[in-house]
């Protein structure tokens, strides 16, 4: 009997592929496992999700090869990405390549070979010499072979059939070792002792000796780890008594997560009476097996972290596993230390700047069972933990934990839920902010709501101030209205802290010619560019071009060209003006894009090496600093400006994550809404911590708009380099969509999208409200039906323009 495996790859062909199982494979071959097999007129590596016997109405090719001894996604993270692929409509390879960590996918390199044994004696000297040493190894990377020898050589060797290129899969990396030492005998020790003596008597001090002296002292019978923490004991030293025949190594595996946290259980809180509620509830679920979901509900402060804690600890008792997903790890090095405090190396931490190395071994400890907690950023939801018992999600409502690009365009939340319900284990998102959605969902009864109201260590909430913009149009003091300048002053006075928080970065939004009034704009996108002083250059933001700043209008040639608006680098300027004793630090995102700029600005401030931190919405994120007593937003209104259903939403959330920051320890802290618009309804209901009624009025009005929770939005984007192209396949892929809705309302578009041109590719975008109700088939069917039926009307030049689907898009 034939069997057949059905194969991915990632890319945004939907359907998987079917390939015939030779004999010789049958027995290693399994959902799973990946396999390189001949695609095209190329070789791939593609992922089994299944295998059967029904043969296909079509030629197949073969497998070639299996690459995995073990299966790299477990059955049930294959059926996660199965679900996925069909309800964020995109390839199902693309859904595997999102659940494997670099280290682990399809990546196939070129290879250089001798075609034959002989060097042909037709080439010259250096050409032979070549063929030699691609001889001398099995397989030389093309890539390697081309830097060595020159791309135009290796072409011409090709040519001459002296050399082929093939491809291979560049299978997984190999784990990292380490070299472990003992001694080779049970005499050596003796020897060793005889060694020394020989040396000491020729007066002879070699660094090796030293190092074998040591052993000695340390007498390590094992192998042991540690031997390679002494300064003494490199590589070098090792290798040089080993050479003597007095020690032998052997290499493991090495655990080398190089953490920097602390294990200290004793720092596991007692929970107060609201906590132990909210606890009690998820731990009843947890004994059960049973998916249940719970919305978290509590003030920043209240004790959410402490509950999270306290359930994975249940969880973690009843030999299950736990996954702990937050916004954006490196926002909230806080946070994970706790969670490390109580559970140390049973741990693995996802950073999203981990090398590919570090993330692949962090992953294998966890599908080996050597961990039992992920903690980590959106895409740790594919985190392989054993047993999976427990997820939590903090910040819910937090937008980075929707992928925008490429796809996958998931929502890590929604997949959390899907996960949880695939594996019986309970749901736990917390927030202060509850997105739209998920109070919704709590109010359906979808998931349980449990709160947290009071802060244990505080009776009050800060107080906040709307100060009116409008009014305080001539007592400015630079930036800042008059009271908020009074505060930071006194803060400072008080050697206490403050933040000031500005939406926009850059020194100054854009520049403009005082005399036509031109604004320099992107070359390949529709945006203005950004003026950033300290380099003298003009930048854009969606693309990363950059020119340096011009001395003259680009239309009239007039030098009246000046910065126009204000950014976080101008902000510091004017503070260090109004503040000259004061040390301030900015934190945006062109102070953090080092590797660890982020960590080390919050630790200086932290260590009050600064006395004011000034940054665009980042700074809201996850920060507990109990000195500061002032928290300023320069522009509360800004979030408005952005076209989105959601912008009261993101605007209430930023502003009650910033009330949120000042006043967490004993100093009392001051909150400053600066606002052209104080009457609007996030800022009013913000100021008073009211989320309550911010939610009441938003749910209104998303009600009778018919935005999300009441509706699901999908977004199609079509992009391509000629308008013309792009505004027709628009049209007519929007106009089968209409028809096999049959229902014109429930289309909006196409238009031209925001930015209507990106990267020189111009955009235009269609908006579908569909019943929320709609899952992965029913979303599947509409879609495949919209693609056959556009199929039909294919415009000229359809095929260079692409189409995105973006299943729940935020914006
Ligand atoms: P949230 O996650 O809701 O913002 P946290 O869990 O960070 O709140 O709690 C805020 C502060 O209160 C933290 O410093 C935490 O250690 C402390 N805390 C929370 N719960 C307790 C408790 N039951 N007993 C003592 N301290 C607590
Ligand atoms: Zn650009």
């Amino acid at each position: 009997m034939s069997l057949y495996a059905d194969i991915v790859f990632p890319t945004a062909v939907r359907q998987p592929f079917t390939y015939e199982l030779p004999e010789v494979l049958k027995e290693n071959a399994a959902p799973g496992r990946r396999v390189w097999v001949p695609l095209q007129k190329h070789k791939a590596i593609g992922m089994i999700v299944n295998i059967h016997d029904r043969t296909p109405n079509f030629n197949t090719r073969k497998v070639e090869k299996i690459l995995d001894e073990e299966p790299v996604l477990s059955d049930e993270l294959l059926r996660l990405t199965e679900w996925m692929y069909r309800f964020y409509y995109c390839g199902w390879g693309e859904t595997v390549q999102a659940a494997l960590p670099a280290g682990l996918n399809f990546y196939a390199e070129k290879k250089v070979r001798a075609v034959m044994d002989e060097i042909p004696d037709y080439l010259d000297e250096k050409e032979q010499d070549i063929v030699a040493e691609v001889q001398s190894e099995e397989a030389y990377s093309l890539k390697e072979a081309n830097k060595r020898w020159g791309d135009k050589v290796i072409k011409r060797l090709v040519g001459q059939k002296a050399l082929e290129i093939w491809e291979e899969p560049a299978l997984k990396m190999e784990p990292n070792t380490e070299t472990l030492w003992r001694w080779s005998t049970e005499d050596a020790p003796e020897k060793a002792r005889k060694v020394i003596r020989e040396h000491k008597e020729k007066d002879q001090s070699y660094k090796w000796i030293r190092a074998l002296e040591l052993l000695l002292e340390l007498n390590l019978p094992e192998f042991q780890p540690q031997l390679t923490s002494h300064d003494l004991l490199e590589y070098y030293t090792l290798n040089r008594i080993s050479e003597e025949g007095l020690i032998i190594s052997k290499e493991v595996e090495a655990n080398n997560l190089s953490l920097k946290y602390e294990y200290d259980p004793s720092q596991l809180k007692t929970l107060n009476e609201e906590q132990q509620e909210a606890y009690e509830a998820i731990e009843e679920v947890l004994s059960k097996n049973q998916f249940a979901s719970f919305l978290l509900f509590g003030i920043t402060g209240s004790g959410k972290t402490e509950v999270y804690i306290h359930a994975l600890k249940k969880a973690l008792e009843q030999g299950k596993g736990g996954l702990v997903l937050v916004p954006e790890i490196g926002l909230t090095p806080q946070i994970v230390e706790r969670f490390y405090h109580i559970f140390g190396d049973d741990i693995a931490v996802l950073h999203s700047r981990l090398t590919n190395r570090e993330r692949y071994d962090a992953w294998r400890a966890l599908q080996k069972g050597e961990k039992s907690i992920a903690i980590g950023a959106r895409s740790a939801v594919f985190a392989p933990v054993q047993d999976l018992g427990l997820i939590i999600v903090d910040e819910e409502h937090d937008a980075s934990y929707k992928q925008v690009n490429p796809a996958p365009r998931y929502h890590g939340r929604d997949v959390a839920i899907m996960r949880a319900y695939m594996n019986n284990a309970a749901v736990v998102m917390g927030s202060a902010t509850p997105s739209m959605v998920s109070l919704h969902g709590a109010k359906k009864g979808k998931s349980k709501m449990l709160s947290l109201t009071e802060r244990p260590f505080e009776a009050t909430l800060p107080e906040v101030k709307v100060l009116d913009m409008k009014q305080y149009r001539s007592a400015m003091r630079g930036p800042l209205t008059v009271p908020l300048f009074e505060a930071v002053k006194e803060a400072m006075e008080q050697e206490e802290q403050a933040i000031l928080l500005y939406n926009r970065r850059g020194f100054s939004s854009y520049l403009q010619c005082g005399h036509c009034g031109e604004i320099p704009e992107c070359p390949n996108c529709s945006v203005s560019l950004t003026f950033h002083k300290s380099k003298k250059q003009l930048r854009c933001h969606y693309c990363g071009y950059s020119e340096r700043q011009p001395r003259c209008c680009r239309e009239c040639n007039h030098e009246a060209v000046a910065p126009r608006g204000s950014g976080t680098q101008k902000l510091e300027e004017e503070l260090s003006e109004l503040f000259p004793d004061a040390r301030t630090l900015r934190m945006d995102y062109d102070t953090t894009s080092g590797k660890e700029a982020h960590a080390n600005i919050l630790q200086t401030f932290g260590r009050k090496e600064a006395d004011i931190l000034v940054g665009t919405q980042i700074v809201g994120k996850g920060l507990n600093f109990p000195d500061v007593t002032v928290v300023g937003v320069i522009d509360a209104d800004t979030e408005l400006a952005f076209p989105s259903f959601r912008s009261g939403e993101r605007m209430y959330q930023l502003l009650s994550q910033v009330a949120g920051r000042s006043g967490r320890a004993e100093k009392k802290g001051r909150v400053f809404f600066q606002t052209w618009q104080p009457d609007h309804p996030a800022i009013k209901t913000a100021r008073k911590h009211d989320y309550k009624s911010f939610a009441r009025q938003e749910l209104a009005y998303r009600k009778m708009l018919e935005y999300p929770p009441y509706s699901r939005i999908i977004r199609f984007t079509f992009k391509g380099k000629r308008d013309t192209r792009v505004r027709r396949v628009a049209y007519a892929f929007t106009e089968s969509l209409t028809e096999v809705l049959g229902n014109m309302e429930a289309v909006l578009g196409p238009s031209p999208a925001a930015i209507a041109r990106m990267q020189n590719f111009y955009r235009w975008e269609s908006l579908l409200k569909i019943k929320p109700s709609n899952g992965a088939s029913a979303i599947e069917r509409l879609i495949d039906q919209t693609f056959e039926r556009y199929e039909n009307r294919k415009p000229k030049g359809a095929s260079s323009v692409r189409i995105n689907v973006n299943v729940d898009a935020l914006e």
